[in-house]
């Protein structure tokens, strides 16, 4: 199943993406994972793009659709996938369409207020990626990664500035993909407050699965 989840940041797409990659058997193919793995690594992406994604702007067009396009050279992605956070323009679901062909995109569906409360809260291990929540799904122990013991991190763009302007961003360039995938017949709106269990639930039964 060629899955897209359509969402503004901290909808859960990324939480519920990784539930849905087990219960659907795909990979998740998270462009902002890639381009933090990148960061870390120090590769030549990770230092073009680091400073963006600081700022909470989008990596340029080019440099994300063909990161994409090598991602699905893996023939992991033969079977089905899910991208999440991708694409975020219409110039990037144009270039999507000439790679592969989509058959569902989830539009999650949440209100500004609880954005903010979500993203503010978010913690993350840095080597996995596992994220948590202080309130809404905190670590065993306050502040340490249930799994490797290490310290949780806040990530850059979670911080209250960066994390208004994502909103922005998001809402000029990313929102006009709701009516452009709504018009193909493709979207699908998907409530995502609550929690993850019953969202994942909902889910797979929209998909019929
Ligand atoms: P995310 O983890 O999806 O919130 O992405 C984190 C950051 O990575 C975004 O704020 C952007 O700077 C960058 N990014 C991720 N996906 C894309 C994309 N499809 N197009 C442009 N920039 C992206």
């Amino acid at each position: 199943m060629n899955l897209v989840f359509l969402g503004p940041p901290g909808a859960g797409k990324g939480t519920i993406a990784a539930l849905a990659k087990e219960r659907l058997g795909v990979p998740h193919i998270s462009t902002g994972d890639l381009f933090r793995a990148a960061i870390k690594q120090e590769t030549e992406l990770g230092k073009q793009v680091k400073s963006i994604l600081a700022s909470g702007e989008l990596v340029p067009d080019s440099v994300t659709v063909e990161m994409v396009r090598q991602r699905f050279e893996n023939s992991d992605t033969d079977n089905g996938f899910i991208l999440d956070g991708f694409p975020r323009t219409i110039t990037q679901a144009d270039a999507l369409a000439e790679m592969r062909k989509i058959e569902y995109v989830i539009n999650f569906q949440i209100g500004r207020d609880e954005i903010v409360k979500r993203l503010s809260g978010r913690r993350m291990a840095k080597s996995s990626g596992k994220i948590y929540h202080i309130i809404y799904n905190p670590p065993k122990v306050e502040g340490i990664d249930d799994e490797t013991g290490e310290p949780l991190i806040q990530r850059e763009d979670d911080k209250e500035e960066a994390i208004l302007n994502r909103l922005e961003v998001y809402e000029r360039q990313t929102e006009p993909l709701i009516s452009y995938y709504r018009e193909k017949g493709l979207l699908i709106d998907l409530d995502a407050k609550g929690k993850p269990e019953s969202i994942i639930e909902a889910l797979l039964k929209v998909l019929g699965q």
